[in-house]
């Protein structure tokens, strides 16, 4: 195809659009990697994009989309050959390099992964980023000495994608796990992931002048910041450790040091953007072997590409249950 359909983010002044152009192949940027893109993903990061909030975009003209997953087309890299499957997370897609909202994408071989055997393009793009790094926060609580039977896992924003899909992993894994919900009406559809416990968002709130609360969490997965990352500290237990990847409810908290030097607590930040290569295969070995996917399937809606205004700002409202596949061809 000499075009190819993609949305394109232009700067307009001090401000820049998103719309949807066919745009020339030459366009395309230098990489090693051809692939026909078969499928994005929604994230909180492309709600931001693709409803035009400054930051992330570093250079224009963009095409957002942060994931893809599609078939090789050219490959100048030895690493892979024509009509391979691949998938590519973060590295900075649609943010410093044209990302997954596009029929065609141009990369270089060491951020893709060659698709584990048994996950369909479908499903990559189901766990996309917010899977990536959910399974990055429970290897990191591994990491930090987490085991099945030392208590229950606090999960918080899991109505939406990294919650959901931590949720289904830790349950698989053994764990025992609490969903924290700002969405009661959601209760019946996390426990259908494993959840043991809905708890709302506002019981997780710190009570004003204590330092340390009841030992409750064994662990965990934080997707939301701000207030519920204070307010899960106190009741931290010994040793433990919280998976922070997230700021859905806030980039600012008020805690105390009690926890950290009394408890031993531990706070893990994940970024899933800057990931080495051998370790990018290890999340997706583990995703492969440890997410259910039937309980990923069941947490995924399918879209055309046309609908990524509309869901780009319901994801930022908090109204997007799960996740959201974008099929670009659609
Ligand atoms: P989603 O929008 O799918 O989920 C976020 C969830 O957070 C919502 O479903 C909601 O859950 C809860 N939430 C939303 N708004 C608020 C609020 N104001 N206060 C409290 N809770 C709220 O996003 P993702 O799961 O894709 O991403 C979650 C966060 O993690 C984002 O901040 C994202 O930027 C970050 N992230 C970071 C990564 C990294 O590399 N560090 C990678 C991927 C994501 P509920 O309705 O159940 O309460």
């Amino acid at each position: 195809m000499p075009t190819f359909k993609a949305l394109l983010a232009t700067q307009d002044g001090g401000n820049f659009r998103a719309s949807l152009q066919q745009v020339d192949r030459e366009e395309l940027p230098p990489g090693e990697v051809l692939v026909r893109v078969q499928y994005s993903s929604l994230n909180y990061k492309d709600g931001l994009t693709v409803t035009g909030r400054p930051g992330l975009i570093r250079r224009f003209p963009m095409v957002p989309g942060i994931d893809f997953a599609g078939f090789v087309e050219e490959s100048a890299s030895p690493a892979f050959h024509a009509g391979d499957a691949v998938v590519l997370t973060g590295a900075g897609a649609g943010e410093t390099a044209w990302g997954g909202y596009a029929q065609l994408a141009r990369w270089n071989a060491q951020d893709l992964v060659r698709l584990p055997a048994g996950i369909s393009l479908r499903q990559a793009m189901a766990i996309g980023t917010a899977g990536f790094t959910a399974m990055q926060c429970v290897m990191a609580l591994e990491r930090n000495g987490l085991r099945p039977g030392q208590g229950e896992i606090a999960v918080t924003g899991a109505g939406g994608g990294v919650g959901g899909i931590a949720i289904a992993i830790l349950a698989k894994l053994g764990y025992p796990v609490a969903a924290c919900t700002g969405r009661p009406e959601l209760s019946d559809y996390l426990r259908s992931l494993g959840a043991k416990e809905v708890i709302g968002r506002g019981s997780l709130a710190a009570t004003p002048g204590r330092a340390l609360e009841r030992e409750r969490w064994a662990g965990a997965v934080d997707s939301v910041g701000g207030p519920a990352l204070a307010g899960l500290l106190p009741s931290m237990s010994r040793g433990s450790a919280i998976a922070l990847c997230g700021l859905a409810g806030g980039s600012v908290f008020t805690t105390t040091v009690m926890p950290f030097i009394l408890r031993g607590v531990s706070l893990l930040g994940i970024n899933s953007v800057t990931v080495a290569p051998e370790e990018r295969r290890a999340v997706w070995d583990r995703l492969s072997s440890d997410l259910p996917l039937d309980l990923l399937d069941r947490m995924t809606q399918i879209a055309p590409l046309e609908q990524v205004f509309e869901l780009g700002k319901q994801i930022l409202e908090g109204k997007i249950r799960g996740r959201t596949v974008i099929d670009v061809n659609a």
